[in-house]
């Protein structure tokens, strides 16, 4: 049976953490819809199991609580650095 791309994204973050980045990648599509199945697969995720993102600490040692956005923190809000490592995501 054929797998729809929300099916095995959730596959993949069952297995392992990824990036948004890498997901794009590795389907080939835009990152906009990567975060569409992301919101949905959040939302139908089966409990016990839920989607959890986790953020990148700052060089300046600023972390990022309880993020809910499924696109990558653009910068660090206290030292406005724009080179922060991307967030990953995983099932649990
Ligand atoms: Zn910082």
């Amino acid at each position: 049976m054929e797998l729809t791309r929300r099916q095995e994204i959730m596959a993949m973050l069952r297995d392992g953490e990824w990036t948004l980045d890498e997901l794009a990648r590795n389907f080939v599509v835009s990152k906009k819809i990567i975060i569409d199945d992301l919101e949905h697969i959040t939302r139908t995720v089966a409990r016990p199991s839920r989607l959890l993102i986790y953020p990148p600490t700052c060089e300046c040692g600023y972390r990022f609580k309880d993020r809910a956005k499924f696109s990558d923190p653009s910068r660090c809000p206290r030292c406005k650095n724009e080179h922060l490592a991307p967030q990953r995501l995983r099932i649990e």
